[in-house]
């Protein structure tokens, strides 16, 4: 059942109040529901005063009974939610989906979920080619290897590098899909979507920096402090025991003993994550 709701909702420009319809559960009973989600026409309003148009800062449950899937939006708190499904695991049992829904703090990923549910495609995403020169080159706080992070996910990982994979858990907070062309992809384990939001590439992959760092051909934190900037200390990697230099979304790996007896500048560069 859809539950609509008038409130009086001020305007956050004009502070005006006004009363406006506001949805707190919506299903597909709703003609064009789904292009109403897409094109922001549920819970948000204009204000009648200064014709501000803004979202209504509240919950909002889509339940797609015709292909059994649930998600929930809420800006700031998942615990309305929590609430209502511990009440229908009661009636209903764990199993029901209902009782599941995918819950998002953000409204775009809370669009692109229900993009991807009904296999609605973006035409100007990133579409990928076969392997090529450009997927060599390590684009700071981007991607490399034709995957971009925090847009794509596991599995466009999968499409592109295939099932042959490694998955290892790092502590409770991420998954690591490591490839043996030198490659790894992270994923946190608490992100129903699987976005990858980290990679790191090793010698074997043959991938460069536009500024020529290649690592297969050695070079040091010098070489990386003339481009990067110099850094007073080094960060260590608890899962890896790594030593790395932390730039803007570019981080360069070292041995970690080396890094106890060598002075930094010396060390060898070892591997390159991005992120
Ligand atoms: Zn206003």
């Amino acid at each position: 059942m859809s539950n609509i709701e008038k409130h009086s909702i001020p305007c956050p420009k004009c502070k005006t109040i006004s009363e406006q319809n506001i949805f707190h559960s919506i299903n597909t009973s709703i003609n064009n529901i789904i292009d109403k989600i897409l094109n922001d026409e549920i819970n948000f309003v204009t204000c009648p005063d200064c014709g501000n148009r803004f979202q209504v800062k509240t919950g909002l449950l889509f339940n797609n009974m015709e292909k059994q899937y649930a998600l929930y939006f809420h800006p700031t708190t998942f615990e309305f939610i929590d609430q209502e499904c511990l009440k229908s695991k009661r009636m209903f049992g764990n199993a029901f989906y209902l009782t599941n829904p995918t819950k998002f703090h953000d409204w775009q990923d809370f669009k692109s979920e229900v993009k991807r549910r009904e296999g609605i495609v973006d035409f100007d995403e990133p579409v990928f080619e076969d392997d090529n020169e450009e997927d060599k080159l390590i684009i700071p706080g981007r991607g490399v290897g034709g995957i971009v992070i925090n847009q794509h996910s596991s599995k466009d990982v999968i499409n592109k590098y295939g099932n042959d994979y490694e998955m290892e858990a790092i502590f409770s907070y991420s998954y690591e899909m490591r490839y043996d062309e030198g490659i790894s992809f992270f994923f946190k384990q608490d992100d129903p979507r699987e976005i990858i939001y980290f990679i790191r590439v090793r010698p074997e992959f043959n991938a460069y920096t536009e500024d020529g760092l290649d690592l297969n051909n050695d070079f040091s934190l010098r070489d990386v402090a003339e481009i990067y900037g110099f850094l007073n200390n080094l960060s260590v990697s608890e899962s890896t025991s790594q030593a790395y230099a932390r730039y803007d979304g570019i981080s360069f790996y070292v041995d970690y003993q080396e890094a106890l007896s060598l002075p930094g500048e010396l060390l060898i560069v070892k591997e390159i994550g991005i992120h």
